[in-house]
């Protein structure tokens, strides 16, 4: 890898609505106020990290001070489309609430709103995490957003709206942005892999795309890691052993043991997985998906479910499924308080299993006290006759 690498991420940000992945809606309400210009004075966009909305921010601040005019689609050849582009616009002021808190400046900034664009149709504030604003900084931000000059446009982002005062929220034009499906992840994932013509197995890329949970930027950077792991290629085999990826195989093992009662052979498997310097949140994160398969195996026959899993399925009532899914994501949630990985994914199996061994005798007597209210039935009926 040379020294002029550029992280994927930065390298294929997109620099046009068209480019742009995911968001449709937002886009949309967007395109039809730029292309009517009607446009509010402020939008707030919110969700999670890595969905877009600084970059959808960006670009919206190019079509509205693009030369050639305001548009949806901005010409990306203008001056201030390049410096947009290249961050050194001069009316296009980028804030980040999260590393500036309390700093009084910020607070001079917003207050130089009412100063005109220095050359530029509008001044354009961008401010990233705006919940993490100081109570001065917030003030000022109010006092402007109250009565706006006609040349200022605020773009706002927050991972947590909740934290917003209303006098903010009221005020401003609210986008809630989606988390991108796997699909969409993917779909960015191969374009940019074919654009630097390198290797890849899309199954290996499916898995980063699982794994980005619907934030582009955190799947950019894995692909970026594992580019770099793989020495310019991208195989499922690198992204387990990178990752420490339990294998579909060892989950079904598992989950074996577990159904069969066997303690001792579930602890020796995960001592074998955690010896092995696998991933054990992400085994237990696996296991739960298993359950949810095994569930839906239960609920719905097909020809085309795995038989290990029909057999899985056939062991276990769906109380039982339902609980050790609950177990699994409680599980899952307490393993940063665990001492360990290991001791955590054992705690979580061992409660599966005290639960197992504790009502399978219950569930025994009731079936066949079930069973014997049957035969009873059956028997009273046919004496009728
Ligand atoms: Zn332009």
């Amino acid at each position: 890898m040379n020294n002029n690498y550029q992280v994927l991420a930065r390298k294929y940000r997109p620099h046009t609505f068209k480019e742009l992945v995911g968001q449709v809606h937002t886009v949309k309400t967007l395109i039809n106020a730029l292309d009517a210009n009607s446009l509010h004075h402020g939008f707030l966009f919110t969700g999670t990290r890595g969905v877009g909305k600084t970059t959808i921010a960006r670009i919206f601040a190019k079509s509205i001070n693009c030369e050639s005019g305001v548009s949806s689609i901005p010409c990306g050849k203008c001056s201030t489309c390049i410096e947009i582009d290249s961050g050194q616009s001069v009316d296009l002021i980028e804030l980040d609430a999260a590393s500036h808190t309390g700093v009084d400046n910020m607070r001079d900034i917003l207050e130089n709103a009412q100063y005109m664009p220095t050359k530029n149709r509008y001044k354009i504030y961008l401010i990233d995490e705006v919940h993490m604003l100081s109570k001065s900084s917030f003030n000022a931000l109010l006092k402007t957003l109250e009565e706006p000059p006609e040349h200022i446009k605020f773009l706002l982002a927050t991972t947590d709206p909740g934290k917003l005062p209303i006098t903010v929220l009221s005020r401003c034009l609210q986008f809630n942005l989606q988390k991108l499906t796997d699909k969409e992840i993917l779909g960015q994932l191969k374009y940019i892999m074919k654009a630097e013509s390198l290797d890849y197995e899309e199954d290996a890329l499916s898995q980063i795309a699982s794994f980005g949970e619907g934030s582009m930027r955190d799947a950019l950077s894995l692909l970026d890691q594992s580019i770099s792991y793989g020495k310019g290629s991208v195989l499922v085999k690198d992204i387990k052993a990178m990752l420490g990826l339990v294998s579909h195989d060892d989950i079904i093992e598992l989950a074996t043991h577990l159904f069969d009662q066997e303690p001792q052979k579930v602890i020796k498997f995960i001592r074998k997985l955690s010896h092995r310097g696998d991933n054990l949140t992400n085994a237990l994160h696996d296991l739960s998906s298993l359950f949810h398969t095994i569930s839906i195996a239960k609920t719905i026959s097909s020809d085309t479910i795995d038989k290990r899993i029909t057999k899985l399925s056939s062991q276990i009532s769906n109380q039982d499924l339902q609980i050790f899914y609950q177990m699994s994501i409680n599980g899952t949630k307490d393993m940063p308080l665990a001492p360990s990985e290991q001791i955590g994914l054992e705690m979580t199996l061992l409660r599966m299993l005290a639960f197992r061994s504790d009502s399978a005798p219950v569930n025994e007597k009731k079936k066949i006290k079930i069973n014997d209210e049957i035969r009873s039935d059956i028997s009273q009926d046919l004496s009728k006759d």
